[in-house]
């Protein structure tokens, strides 16, 4: 399912995270805290790339290891099914 501007991959990120759906909801998880990220396991990550998704070109990838939605370092070239 591919996203003009990823706010649908979003609202699936927040429901997984059990937040609010809103746009709101959105900016505020941008700056979340750790503790309230997914865990690798609930957000199914894994070291390796999903085709042309992978962490370096998703929105919540936060360089150089760092992620806005799931908690813990990850990989560049990991993958998760938040990718947005
Ligand atoms: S694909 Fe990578 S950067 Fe994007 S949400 Fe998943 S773990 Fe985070």
């Amino acid at each position: 399912m591919k996203h003009r501007d990823g706010i649908c991959d979003r609202r699936r990120a927040l429901k997984l995270l059990g937040a609010a759906t809103t746009c709101a909801g959105a900016a505020a998880l941008v700056g979340a805290s750790p503790a309230s990220a997914a865990s690798k396991s609930a957000a199914a990550y894994r070291a390796s790339p999903n085709g042309r998704q992978r962490c370096a070109n998703c929105s919540w990838f936060a360089p150089p290891s760092g992620c806005g939605v799931v908690r813990g370092s990850v990989n560049a070239n990991g993958w998760c099914n938040l990718w947005g």
